[in-house]
């Protein structure tokens, strides 16, 4: 068999944790399979690499920026190879470069857009075991991308896709996808299987277990997806078609997500083309918007609100300014204290009152719903940030997701 292993940073945060790592990489080796093991970078590491750069210069120039991320996921392949011919493996690391990793060139968030995998083949079919930096590729110039916060895992799937492998592990620090963050709900419970799309909202919606394009590949390629716990040999989460081993419930989880900030234009004219002049320029910077929210106020004006990554807030909000300023508009303000809490479930496109529950269950603990975004499977608000705990854990028990 073929198997494509994923361990992310806490699971090779320093010496002892590689050779655990580089133990179970062997032993899945040693029953004769071929293995190819992506890894994150040592612990909090890319944290460290950002706080550096920042220390020279508020706007790192984003192509320098992807150069020196990319170099954690690097260190962290040398050294399991190592720890693997250590211990007497055949072991190789390889760069996302160096194993022609093809993305676009959009720097900080690059999609991969091809995968040459002959190398990769060519190394197991020589029966060393390949160690792969994560988290980033190369473009069309040859210049370094990273793939966005959480891209190992997207290294992980593709790799599985491209290499057709039986299954793909993501090896973490937790025991498997969750009916929401274990660590800010208590009562939360691990899912057996999970399907694709629900894992694909739930990891939009930001439950960071998964990033979300992986799950993409992983449904686009058929890639059985198997997240399970990197310290103990327990079942995790299937994460694969919906039916076998899934349970028929309306909720299927709760998820919270922290890094969004607001913004606010007042009074822009009420005029056609307006929403497209601000939108537009923001897609132009490659700027994706979430949860847009319009009001009309008295005197033909309006107020209009949406949220952007905090990472990019500080671009976003010059260029909403320069927007405001040359269509008229009024004010423009930011505001990073607050949170998005989300439900999610398949079955709720056929139910009604799933909204009014939710909503209900909020103003039943006083939170106050800022705004409202809803797909087929899932519904959104955004609230106070320091209530988002408070959210995550009514909604949950509303929907009885606890664990009894
Ligand atoms: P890794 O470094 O292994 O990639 P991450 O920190 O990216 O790990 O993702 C694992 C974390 O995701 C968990 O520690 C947990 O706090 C968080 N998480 C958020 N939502 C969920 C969920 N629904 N199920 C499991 N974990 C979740
Ligand atoms: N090291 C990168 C990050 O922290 C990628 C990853 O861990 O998947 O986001
Ligand atoms: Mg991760």
């Amino acid at each position: 068999m073929l198997f494509v292993q994923k361990f992310g940073g806490s699971s090779v945060a320093n010496v002892e944790r590689i050779q655990n790592v580089a133990r179970r990489v062997a032993k899945a080796a040693s029953a004769g399979n071929q293995v190819v093991v992506i890894v994150s970078a040592m612990g909090d590491t890319t944290d460290d690499l950002i706080d550096l750069v920042k220390k020279l210069s508020d706007r790192p120039p984003e192509r320098e920026y992807d150069v020196l991320l990319s170099t954690g996921e690097i260190v962290s392949a040398a050294l399991l190879a190592t720890a693997l011919q250590a211990m007497g493996h055949k072991a190789v690391s390889m760069t996302g470069t160096q194993i022609g990793i093809r993305t676009d060139g959009v720097y900080t968030k690059a999609k991969i857009v091809d995968i040459d995998a002959s190398r990769i083949r060519k190394e197991l079919d020589k029966g060393f075991i390949v160690t792969v930096a994560g988290f980033q590729g190369m473009d069309e110039r040859g210049d370094i991308t990273t793939l966005g916060r959480g891209g190992s895992d997207t290294t992980a799937v593709a790799l599985a896709a491209a290499l057709k492998a039986d299954v793909c592990e993501i090896f973490t620090d937790v025991d498997g996808v969750y009916t929401a963050d274990p660590r800010i709900v208590p009562a939360a419970q691990k899912l057996p299987a999970i399907a694709y799309d629900e894992m694909l909202e739930l990891a939009t919606a930001g439950a960071r277990v998964m990033q979300s394009r992986s799950i993409e590949f992983g449904a686009k390629f058929g890639v059985r997806i198997h997240v399970r716990s990197s310290f103990h040999e327990g079942e995790g989460t299937m994460i694969q078609s919906s039916g076998a081993g899934m349970e028929q419930v309306l909720i299927r989880g709760v998820a919270h997500d922290t890094e969004e900030a607001k913004i606010t234009v007042t009074d822009v004219p009420d005029r056609p083309g307006i929403a497209a002049e601000i939108f537009g320029a923001l897609a132009d910077a490659r700027i994706s918007v979430d949860v847009i929210v319009q009001t009309a106020t008295e005197n033909d004006t309006n107020d209009i609100s949406f949220t952007v990554g905090k990472a990019d807030l500080s671009r976003a909000l010059d260029i909403v300014k320069a927007a405001t300023k040359k269509i008229g508009g009024g004010d423009v303000a930011a505001d990073e204290n607050i949170a998005k809490v989300s439900i999610v479930g398949v079955a709720m496109a056929q139910h009604s009152g799933v909204a009014a529950t939710m909503f209900r269950t909020l103003a039943a603990e006083k939170i106050n719903i800022q705004m409202i975004t809803t797909s087929e499977i899932r519904i959104s608000v955004i609230i106070d940030k320091a209530r988002v705990a408070d959210a995550a854990r009514a909604l949950h028990t509303a929907f009885g997701l606890d664990k009894r």
